[in-house]
């Protein structure tokens, strides 16, 4: 009998084997130990050639190898997540190698120490139960300094039942603020600590979803839409539906109670959300409504506690699994409803082979499994929102915030205008310093987007006008830090550099710093607002572990006032006293040389003023940018998404860009630039022979990409795009294959998210 095997290594396609004793016989989905090259490897068993002809008499039997040992007698992954697992490395024109590593469940190398997240927990002292206890008694006994006022009182009393501490979190959800707690601590009365939390997934969320009540009503479009979806999700045959809600709309409740409908007739849900460390809610709110039998499955879990959830899904012991992209994969069985929260977030598209997105394989894997899956949005993709007006998708509708609570308010800042009147060095207009001052006042909170890291985006030479570059990639440092902490680094691949005193290039001595990032506008917010209790979120404030999460906690206990940050603020939070959010420039996005810009700055701006105002109070945004006309910010300021989409398929259809046509982005990677340019050449110039009777691809470049540079190798670009799209990736690793030299050269994007 002979097997094809996957082994996770990249780069290799189905091997295939003899198995000298087909008894027990050998079923897809089992492990099966490999001999490969000197060593021994572990692979999936993925297809079964029945009799030993078959495949014998064609391949050279002397050099099919036996296997060492197959390690299961039934399937170790699922046969239907197998085959999910062959159908991605094929439309995604990766080997099987990586495809199955996607699959396999994590290494457990036990525990490791970086899986923390940390806490903040109060407790109280002796003092503070001495005085307690004085105060319960009616004594008047008290030392002037220690003064309580009510709220004080209340929160002693808290203590005082848990001696091990409460978390702040907690507390806050009691109406006890950290300022209140802050005092206690200065006056000796209360200790606050931070506490390690490991192990448990869930904590970070948990404390937040314990003021939920349970079975409250939905509004009538939430009815509406969980009737409707439920009805879809009863037929158990595969269907698409586009939930479309407006930011705060309800969303969230709408899946509870859709998985509940599921689990109850016996099947069971996925859902997935774009980056769990951002929506720890969401897990929790899963938790409490499901207990135990929901899973957790991400990268930012330790692989002890990873591998631990697989088992337990794979044991059918869960009936709710929520995760990120690579969940799509997890074993579950009988899958009645896969969900997909912000299906429009690139963060479902993995950047390496394969270079799958989560969305596309949850619906191949719905259709396999005749399950029903919700694309959940506020600013759906193009190609979801095309889908659904074509009829493909089924479309529900939420156009009204939970309790009607009005959309936020925005307003433009035309920043052309400022400049001329406060000077070039403008990074908060006069408009959004004194909204600011107003939330301070009103002890609101408000929320600060700038889309990209850094103090200064670039050095500048005033003699020479060179810029600081680097080495290695074709684009500029970016200042991080200042004073002696300074440092210019680059957001590619990591080279870092001291900020020389003279240009490198000229020896010009006036080196100047251009344009501005989160960091410059922590400081800047400081600056003017010299009370505010500031931080700061992005990638480089929350490289440590756990850091995210305290972060996120202090925020919403209050402890902050004023959060700047990237894209990370503004993905899918629901923090009720945020009022205000400010963008400070709209316009990062739109100089990139993507056909995506346009969407991607609708998209952001709209999720961002989405944050403000989702509590009692009515939320305003504050739009900066220099491009005051761009229908993408126009349009989001409206948060009038079917405008935006009427007016950005035009363009799309105009330019024949996807969704109206299928794209594959090739890179080949050169040592030098003509290395790179003349053999991407090379495959363009067989692939336009293959075309030559059709003429049914168009082929565009080859052309330097747009990150001409990167990591030391020079790239060159190919985008093909067509209608077929298996046609497309056929013809094109035929024209890729003809120069076997080019294999580890070249790398194939289909459906590609972002083409730099
Ligand atoms: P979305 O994901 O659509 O932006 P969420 O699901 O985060 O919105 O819901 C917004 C807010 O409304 C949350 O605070 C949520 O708890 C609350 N909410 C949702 N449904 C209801 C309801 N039926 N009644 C009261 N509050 C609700
Ligand atoms: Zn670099």
């Amino acid at each position: 009998m002979l097997i094809r095997v996957a082994v996770p290594v990249p780069g290799l396609d189905l091997l295939t084997y003899l198995v000298p004793d087909p008894s027990p016989a050998p079923v897809v989905g089992a492990r099966a130990v490999v001999p490969l090259g000197s060593r021994l490897v572990t692979g999936i068993v993925v297809e079964i050639e029945e009799g030993m002809d078959a495949g014998a008499g064609e391949i050279n039997a002397e050099r099919i190898k036996p296997i060492r040992q197959l390690l299961d007698a039934g399937a170790f992954i699922p046969a239907d997540v197998v085959r999910l697992a062959q159908w991605t490395a094929e439309y995604y024109a990766s080997g099987a190698g990586e495809a199955i590593t996607a699959v396999l469940p994590p290494k457990t190398r036990g525990d490791r120490q970086d899986a923390h997240k940390t806490r903040r927990v109060a407790a109280i002292t002796v003092v503070g139960s001495e005085l307690l206890a004085n105060l319960r008694a009616g004594r008047e006994a008290i030392a002037p300094e220690n003064k309580v006022t009510e709220r004080q009182r209340e929160a002693l009393d808290l203590l005082a039942g848990a001696p091990a501490g409460i978390a702040t979190a907690h507390m806050a959800g009691r109406g006890i603020s950290a300022d209140v707690l802050a005092r206690l601590a200065r006056q000796g009365l209360a200790a606050i600590r931070s506490e390690r939390v490991d192990r448990d997934p869930f904590e970070a969320g948990a404390l937040v979803a314990e003021d939920q009540e349970a079975g409250r009503r939905l509004s009538e479009e939430q009815e509406t839409a969980v009737v409707r979806l439920s009805a879809f999700a009863a037929s158990q045959a595969f269907r698409v539906a586009l939930l479309h809600g407006v930011t705060g709309s309800g969303k969230t409740e709408v899946y509870l109670r859709l998985s509940a409908i599921v689990r109850d007739a016996g099947r069971r849900v996925l859902m997935l959300v774009p980056e769990i460390a951002l929506t720890p809610a969401v897990a929790a709110l899963f938790r409490q409504a499901f207990g135990e039998r929901v899973a957790i499955q991400h990268s930012g879990l330790s692989d002890g506690e990873r591998h631990d959830q697989w088992q337990r899904i794979r044991r059918g012991e869960v009936d709710v699994v929520v995760g990120t992209r690579s969940a799509v994969f997890a074993p579950v069985e009988k899958l009645g409803l896969i969900i997909v929260d912000e299906e429009h977030d690139g963060s479902y598209k993995q950047e390496e082979s394969p270079r799958y997105n989560g969305r596309d394989v949850a619906i191949v894997r719905a259709q396999r499994a005749g399950a029903l899956v919700i694309l959940g949005s506020a600013t759906p993709s193009m190609e979801s929102y095309h889908h659904a007006m074509t009829g493909r998708y089924e479309r529900v509708l939420l156009e009204r915030r939970i309790l009607d609570r009005p959309l936020a308010a925005v307003t433009v800042v035309d920043m052309r205008e400022e400049y001329a009147a406060e000077g070039p060095d403008v990074v908060l207009s006069r408009a959004l310093r004194a909204q600011i001052d107003v939330r301070l006042a009103r002890r609101e909170q408000a929320l600060i987007l700038l889309n990209r890291r850094g103090f200064a985006t670039a050095v500048f030479c005033r003699q020479c006008a060179g810029t600081l570059d680097c080495a290695n990639c074709s684009v500029s440092l970016v200042v991080h830090g200042e004073g002696s902490a300074r440092r210019a680094r680059c957001h590619y691949c990591n080279y870092s550099a001291r900020v020389p005193p003279a240009c490198p290039l000229c020896a010009g001595p006036y080196l100047e710093q251009t344009g501005f990032g989160t960091e410059r506008v922590e400081a800047e917010v400081k600056k003017f607002c010299p009370s505010a209790r500031v931080a700061r979120l992005d990638r480089d404030s929350v490289r440590r572990k756990g850091s995210l999460d305290a972060l996120l906690t202090r925020f919403r206990d209050g402890e902050i006032d004023v959060l700047v940050g990237t894209q990370m603020i503004a993905k899918g939070h629901d923090f009720p006293r945020v009022t205000l959010v400010g963008v400070v420039s709209a316009d990062v996005g739109l100089g990139m040389a993507d056909f995506r810009a346009s969407e991607r700055t609708f998209q952001l701006l709209t999720q961002v003023a989405g944050r403000a105002g989702r509590g009692s109070q009515p939320g305003e945004a504050i739009i900066q940018t220099i491009y005051p006309d761009h229908y993408s910010i126009l349009l989001a300021c409206r948060q009038d998404y079917p405008a935006f989409y009427e007016r950005e398929i035009h363009f799309r259809k105009a330019m024949r860009y996807p969704p109206l046509v299928s794209m594959i982005n090739t890179v080949v990677r050169g040592r030098t630039f003509t290395q790179a340019m003349d053999d991407a050449a090379g495959v363009a110039g067989r692939l336009r022979q293959a075309d030559a009777d059709r003429r049914d691809l168009r082929i565009l470049g080859p052309a330097p990409a747009p990150l001409g540079k990167l990591r030391g190798e020079y790239r060159s670009q190919l985008l093909v795009k067509g209608a077929n799209r298996k046609r497309m990736r056929e013809a094109l690793l035929a024209a890729i294959a003809a120069a076997p030299e080019l294999q580890r050269r070249v790398s194939v994007d289909v459906d590609p998210i972002s083409v730099l």
